[in-house]
């Protein structure tokens, strides 16, 4: 038999007394702790105590980095679908669509969003707000399109000089690039 409930790090979860320490487990002062978020099974029959990791959703916060596709650009903006959060494996959880407004592209005056950011780039950008939507920039050196496609034959862009070149169709393309272009793995 089986008893199951979801704990926190650091919650206590049995006493030695009673239950084996087991994964995701700690013991201190006799008492087993939780060393995960997660879900605890006791394991009634066995008398093990584990606990199974949950990996929770990540919840947007203002200064986070992202990584997001741009799918779409308006003349005030791009609009973009957020993927991860940068370091975090887990999904973003709630509302994953965001935008980048014209002055919130590049410390640059920008003329045109178009000609900065193009559907199906990859820009790493900054939370600025997430409610009550979620508002991003790539202003700064470390922030901007990382992966952008040949607009022509959808070859991945290469860093050359102050563009972006495909070698395919010998022809440059401007973006506003991260200082790490073409480095980021997915
Ligand atoms: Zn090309």
């Amino acid at each position: 038999m089986k008893e199951k409930r979801a704990v926190l790090p650091g919650e206590e979860v049995a006493v030695v007394e009673e239950f084996i320490p087991g994964e995701g487990t700690y013991e201190e002062n006799g008492k087993i702790l939780s060393a995960l978020f997660g879900e605890l099974e006791l394991d009634l029959d066995e008398k093990i105590a584990s606990v199974v990791a949950k990996n929770p959703p990540v919840t947007l916060k203002i200064g986070d980095a992202v990584f997001a596709e741009v799918t779409d650009v308006r003349n005030s903006m791009a609009i973009c679908e957020i993927i991860a959060v940068e370091g975090e494996e887990r999904n973003v959880t709630g509302d994953t669509s965001a935008t980048i407004h014209i002055s919130k592209v590049s410390s640059a005056y920008t003329q045109e969003v178009g000609r900065e950011l193009r559907p199906s780039d990859v820009v790493r950008a900054k939370v600025l707000q997430v409610k009550p939507s979620v508002q991003l920039s790539t202003v700064g050196p470390h922030l901007g399109v990382v992966l952008a496609l040949c607009k022509r034959c959808r070859a991945p862009l290469k860093k050359k000089n102050k563009a972006l070149y495909c070698a395919t169709c010998d022809r440059t393309e401007n973006r506003k690039t991260s200082d790490d272009y073409g480095e980021v793995k997915f």
